[in-house]
């Protein structure tokens, strides 16, 4: 068997892997027909709008939809139709960690991959190569294969791809354009081998041989959690040193700097600030404390787990730096928090700090006024209500108020905290941030996204992360 030429992709899950991802194959791949399909109708609309309103802010994502859309990139609903006409099929949906149940809190949910596995199985009367594009649990392609040759039609072979998406948001389009490697893990029999064949064939259109990495099926879902896990690690590494600066009167910038020109280290990812959030880091971890634990290997999970502890450590020391600052109460108080996000150049609010940061206040009975350059109102609303549920959101309501402006969310606050690292905060109008608030004026800058310096200087106390609270 020789591998198979793909020219009809379908990728299951239109979000902010499944949709970006396959906007690039279109664009980079005109003989190739790249249908999207999701279940959630109004984001399907969205991908289609024709203003180009599209269901998620990206930088350059635009661009690639209006180039490829209605020539060969394709979103619908149809999932049963996108999977039938395919050879390559993409599941791209949704895994996140289990709220409830056994295993609560730890366990990655796989109910939608196996959703997808399932319906993949029901409605193919071809031979597909099936490709698992979402963040798994090691050994996930196993549970895939078990359901796919179960329910399988005669003359229907199912080869199963790891090809997890190391795209960070927010740069997500240059990410894909121009990735650092491509991962793919296949079994390594001649079938897998031939499989992978194809689906390197279809990455070679714009990603140069030597950046496109084959490897085992165990191995390449493995690589993925390892890689998320690294890099949050290194988030909690130079945090947990930006505490030690707070205490000893170090400065966490020239630590870092310090230690980044070891060429072991390097300067990458080396940025102190109030936690890291979005929908993978702490999930991915999750998962290998999760899986550490079902190979019982407790002293690896607890290693692991250590990263999110002290995650969840930061936001809350953030936090408490803020009512410490504010003369140990912020009762009655009005503070501004900038950002929504969970990080600049997107929409994307999972695991947000400001919505941790936003609670806390709430619990110290503050007024908060929130604004984001990108989060809809709704989103907030959303989000606010489901970090506590027992709250009604008309008593939420009376206590966050949302802005269409930093300027306006800071007027008459006695405190502006920056969660978000949105560019624009850095060149507002400081002169009449200050002018418009009570005094004295503070600003927490969770991001070390502001000149501290410059601030003091209009009449700011700026306290920053990794420096000892300023006056
Ligand atoms: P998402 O929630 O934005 O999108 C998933 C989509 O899948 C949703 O729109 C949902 O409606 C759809 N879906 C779920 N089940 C379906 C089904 N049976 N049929 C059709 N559609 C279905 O999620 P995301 O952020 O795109 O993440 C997808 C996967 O990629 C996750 O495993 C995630 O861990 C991983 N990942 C995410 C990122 C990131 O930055 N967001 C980066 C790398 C990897």
């Amino acid at each position: 068997m020789a591998p198979v030429k793909v020219t009809k992709i379908c990728c299951i899950g239109a979000g902010y892997v499944g949709g970006p991802t396959c906007a690039v194959i279109a664009l980079k791949c005109p003989h190739i027909t790249v249908t999207i399909v999701d279940l959630n109708k109004a984001r399907i609309d969205a991908w289609n709008s024709p203003d180009f309103s599209l269901p998620i802010y990206e930088p350059g994502l635009v661009d690639v939809v209006r180039q490829a859309r209605g020539r060969n990139l394709f979103f619908s609903t149809d999932v049963d139709k996108g999977i039938e006409e395919a050879d390559l099929i993409f599941v791209s949906v949704n895994t996140p960690t289990k709220k409830s149940g056994v295993g609560a809190g730890f366990a990655a949910d796989l109910n939608y991959v196996e959703l997808a596995t399932r319906r993949i199985a029901t409605v193919a009367r071809s031979s597909k190569i099936v490709v698992e594009k979402s963040t798994v649990p090691c050994r996930t392609a196993e549970s895939m294969r078990t359901i796919l040759e179960a329910n399988s039609k005669p003359n229907c072979r199912f080869d199963i791809l790891s090809n997890p998406e190391f795209l960070a948001e927010g740069t997500a389009i240059s990410d894909l354009l121009s990735p650092d490697r491509v991962l793919i893990g296949s079994l390594q029999s001649p079938e897998g081998i031939d499989a992978c064949e194809s689906l390197k064939e279809v990455y070679a259109n714009w990603v140069p041989q030597e950046r496109i990495l084959t490897v085992g099926l165990w191995s390449s879902e493995l690589s993925k959690l390892a890689a998320n896990a690294m890099l949050a690690q290194r988030i909690s590494s130079v945090n947990a040193l930006s505490a030690i600066c707070e205490a000893t009167g170090a400065n966490i910038d020239e630590v870092a700097n310090a230690i980044g020109y070891d060429s072991r280290i390097g300067p990458k990812f080396l940025r102190a600030s109030v936690g890291f959030g979005g929908s993978c880091f702490q999930k991915d971890i999750l998962n290998l404390v999760y899986l550490s634990e079902s190979l019982h290997l407790p002293e690896v999970a607890a290693y692991w787990r250590q990263v999110v502890e002290m995650n969840e450590y930061q936001k809350r020391r953030f936090s408490k730096r803020v009512v410490d600052t504010l003369f140990n109460t912020i009762t009655g108080k009005r503070i501004a928090v900038l950002g929504f996000a969970f990080k600049a150049d997107t929409g994307d609010t999972r695991e947000s700090a400001a919505i941790t940061l936003i609670k806390d206040f709430q619990s110290e009975k503050a007024f908060v006024n929130v604004y984001d350059p990108q989060v809809e109102s709704e989103q907030i609303w959303m989000d606010l209500q489901e970090a506590s549920p027992l709250m009604p959101l008309e008593t939420i309501k009376k206590q966050v108020s949302i802005c269409s402006s930093a300027l306006e969310a800071c007027k008459n606050a006695e405190a502006v905290v920056i969660a978000t690292e949105w560019k624009e905060f850095k060149d507002i109008d400081w002169e009449a941030v200050y002018a418009g608030m009570n005094k004295p004026a503070f600003v927490f800058d969770g991001r070390l996204l502001v000149d501290a310096e410059r601030l003091r200087k209009i009449g700011f106390r700026v306290t920053t992360i990794g420096r000892p609270s300023a006056v």
